[in-house]
């Protein structure tokens, strides 16, 4: 299927491992220009070079630096001549206690997982509704529909965002002009986060046996999806919560 978008603009941030990654080069593969964006230079320019070779005839920008920071976000935004399609994604909060944490632990968790996607997203729907097309896609979490526990940082601020995007995503001043707005849910998925989480032996085992497809999902499956809410053919969906969990979540709805 020709998902419609060649020749648009990308933002995507985080963008240099994971789900990030997985889902610039499925927008790349569709001719989506990107900016993408990261942390560590080197990654990120390394993930450039393989985005480039992906399509001769895309262009590729990166701009690295955290994107809590308002600077940061500015530099996206000014190295992207319009956005059309904008992917919402940082590190997720630590686990632990909600006896440890304190206020400071609280605001940088909303500041990677809730505020800087508002901001971002207050800079560029109206612009994409003045043009007639844009697209949203948050990277949140499965933790918003079953929360986890020792993640209580991820599920309160993810959970904020959420609630934001489904308020914004049904102003008609944007579902009118083609402009959705809509969060990925990721359940566990094979990448160098949740690598990182299996500490001790046979914690990825027992993970695995909590998922009836049997498997981790992969980067690129994930990118799959989100280019396809990205593209021409998704604009009567907007404001849902999309989980990929590999049937992980047990119940109906
Ligand atoms: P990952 O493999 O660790 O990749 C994270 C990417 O984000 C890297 O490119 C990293 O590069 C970048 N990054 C992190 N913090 C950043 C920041 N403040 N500013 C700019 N870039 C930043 O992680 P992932 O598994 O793809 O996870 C992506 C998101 O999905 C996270 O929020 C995670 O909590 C959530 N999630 C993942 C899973 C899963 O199973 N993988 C499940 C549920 C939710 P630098 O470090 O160089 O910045």
């Amino acid at each position: 299927m020709d998902l419609g978008i060649a020749g648009r603009w990308a933002v995507v941030c985080a963008a240099s491992k994971g789900l990030g990654k997985g889902c610039a080069a499925a927008l790349a593969r569709e001719g989506v220009n990107v900016v993408i964006n990261a942390r560590g230079e080197a990654a990120l320019n390394q993930t450039a070079d393989e985005l480039r070779a992906l399509r001769a005839d895309i262009e590729v920008r990166c701009v690295a630096g955290d994107v809590t920071q308002d600077e940061v976000r500015q530099a996206l935004l000014d190295a992207c001549p319009q956005v059309d399609i904008l992917v919402n994604n940082a590190g997720g909060p630590p686990p632990g206690d909600f006896r440890d944490w304190e206020r400071a632990d609280w605001l940088a968790a909303l500041d990677a997982n809730m505020l800087a996607p508002i901001a971002l997203m207050r800079a560029t729907v109206d612009g994409m509704a003045e043009r007639g097309f844009g697209r949203v896609v948050n990277i949140t979490s499965a933790a918003v529909k079953a929360p986890i526990d020792v993640l209580g940082l991820s599920n309160g601020a993810r959970s904020g965002l959420t609630g934001f995007v489904a308020g914004l995503a049904r102003q008609s001043r944007l579902a009118s002009r083609n402009v959705t707005l809509n969060n990925l849910l990721p359940g566990p998925f094979d990448t160098d986060r949740l690598r990182s989480a299996f500490k001790a032996p046979g914690q990825r085992e027992s993970r695995l046996r909590g998922i009836p497809a049997g498997r981790f999902g992969s980067a690129d499956e994930f990118g799959a999806f989100c280019a396809f809410l990205c593209s021409a053919h998704a604009g009567y969906m907007t404001g849902q919560n999309v989980l990929l969990d590999g049937g992980g979540y047990p119940g109906t709805f």
